[in-house]
């Protein structure tokens, strides 16, 4: 096309844009992993981080991605496409969970990945970052057809992972089930002598099968290990607070439960088969019972349906996003009519969405920070698993306390010191962390 055509192409388009278009600016959609270097340069630029050690964390170490076929129960074949990106192992071995969702793609899964390498940093245990997972939806095969694409994609990952090298953990929609699966698969393809040394190649297993006590409920205790601490610096009485739950899995359901236990009311509740509202509050516990039985919030009987943007803007002084990424936007942050937003999933807030929240003077507790107790745990469990030991639920629950209380306080003084939002705080946390680890260790060669 010649550059007249070109021209006049652009002008035709612009005279045809209705007027509208001329005082409302164009929301550019970022992708994740874009938000995630967004997030980084903010923190980076502000801290100086040293030019090289940001290129390095700026980029994912390997990309994994395999395609393999299973048989499904009718004797018809499907190839899957599966991944495990593993960001950054200069702390310890990479770490991080399996997803299984149609939205799983390289993007959304270098985004998890690096987001895995902060939060060991942010809590000082020894590991680095990695996620993975798998595009389907897993409502729509059978119980033994999941088994069977767990297991040969446990195959495919063959010595990518491993107990001392990387390690998967449970997401959205696979749990203890799937990492007990992966388990067995793994141990099968080893020689018989180190079967019994290397069942830490996963963690979120079933207690039985070597899992930890508390694993389950682990991220949804640090989330209000973590609400805790806000509450106390904030001189705010949990008991009669009120909040609003944005997904209820794991993580959502256990925050919900224990949350309630300090006498906070929940008052609403989104997941992917709708909303339901009840102002009196409802019985985390009860829904949670309810959503195991029928598979989501709807038809809950003590509460009744609302929708989505009556979700978001419902009054309430806590909200717990624990769904998937990009859910507060410049779109929908306008609406939230909350005092603070914890974030129990990871990437549920854009930073169009941080700065709204910022200049309305929500409090944001960033997902790096306040979700991180389900790796505290599962590093609990990897240790237990190389020392053959078993902890009783309360030394668990007692470490995790110190654990996440002292990666609060970290981030709390961080954001004071540099004079910033906690999201940015906490990426200097790990930051400088991770900078130090670089400057003793030197680049090889
Ligand atoms: P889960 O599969 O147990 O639950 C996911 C919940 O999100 C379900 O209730 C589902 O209905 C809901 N959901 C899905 N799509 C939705 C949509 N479009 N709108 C509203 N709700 C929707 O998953 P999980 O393990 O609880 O993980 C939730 C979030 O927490 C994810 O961001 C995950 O990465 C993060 N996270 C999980 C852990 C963990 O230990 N499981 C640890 C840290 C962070």
């Amino acid at each position: 096309m010649s550059e007249k055509a070109v021209m006049m192409d652009t002008v035709s388009q612009q005279a045809e844009k209705p007027a509208a278009s001329a005082v409302q600016p164009l929301r550019k959609k970022y992708s994740v992993y874009e938000n995630v270097t967004r997030q980084f340069n903010k923190a980076a630029n502000l801290m100086r981080l040293d030019a090289n050690i940001r290129k390095i964390l700026a980029n994912t170490m390997n990309e994994i991605v395999v395609h393999f076929p299973v048989k499904m129960d009718d004797g018809r074949l499907e190839i899957f496409t599966g991944y495990r990106v593993q960001h950054n192992n200069a702390q310890g071995p990479f770490k991080g969970g399996l997803r299984y969702h149609p939205n799983v793609d390289i993007d959304e899964v270098r985004a998890l990945a690096t987001w895995m390498t902060w939060k060991s940093a942010i809590t000082q245990i020894p590991f680095g970052g990695a996620k993975g997972g798998i595009q389907i939806d897993p409502t729509q095969y059978s119980r033994s057809e999941l088994e069977h694409i767990t297991r040969r994609f446990t195959f495919a990952l063959g010595d990518t992972i491993g107990p001392e090298y990387d390690i998967p953990a449970p997401d959205v929609n696979t749990n203890a089930q799937i990492m007990a699966w992966i388990l067995d698969t793994y141990l099968s393809l080893r020689p018989p002598t180190s079967r019994q040394n290397e069942c830490h190649v996963v963690t979120g297993k079933p207690v039985e099968a070597g899992g930890c006590a508390g694993r389950d409920k682990a991220t949804g205790q640090g989330v209000v290990y973590i609400i805790e601490e806000w509450a106390r610096d904030h001189r705010f009485e949990l008991n009669g607070a009120t909040f609003i739950v944005q997904g209820f899995g794991n993580v959502g359901s256990w925050t919900a439960q224990l949350l309630q236990e300090h006498g906070s009311r929940l008052v609403a509740v989104e997941d992917v088969t709708g909303v339901i509202y009840n102002p009196k509050g409802m019985d985390a516990k009860h829904l949670a019972g309810y959503v195991r039985h029928k598979g989501g919030v709807t038809g809950y009987k003590l509460a009744e349906a609302i929708d989505h943007p009556t979700f978001l803007s419902t009054p309430a002084d806590i909200f717990v996003p624990a769904a998937l990424e990009n859910q507060i936007t410049a779109d929908t942050a306008p609406l939230l009519n909350v005092k603070l937003v914890a974030e129990g999933a990871n990437g549920p807030t854009d930073p169009e969405g941080d700065e709204i929240l910022q200049v309305r003077g929500i409090d944001v507790i960033p997902d790096i920070l306040c979700n991180a107790g389900g790796v505290v745990v599962s590093y609990f469990e990897w240790l237990q698993n190389k020392r053959s030991e078993i902890w009783e639920l309360a030394e668990v629950d007692q470490k995790l306390h110190k654990k996440v209380t002292e990666a609060y306080r970290r981030v709390r003084d961080t954001a004071k010191d540099h004079q910033t939002d906690w999201r940015t705080a906490a990426y200097i946390v790990a930051l400088s962390r991770l900078e130090r680890v670089y400057k003793e260790r030197g680049i090889f060669p």
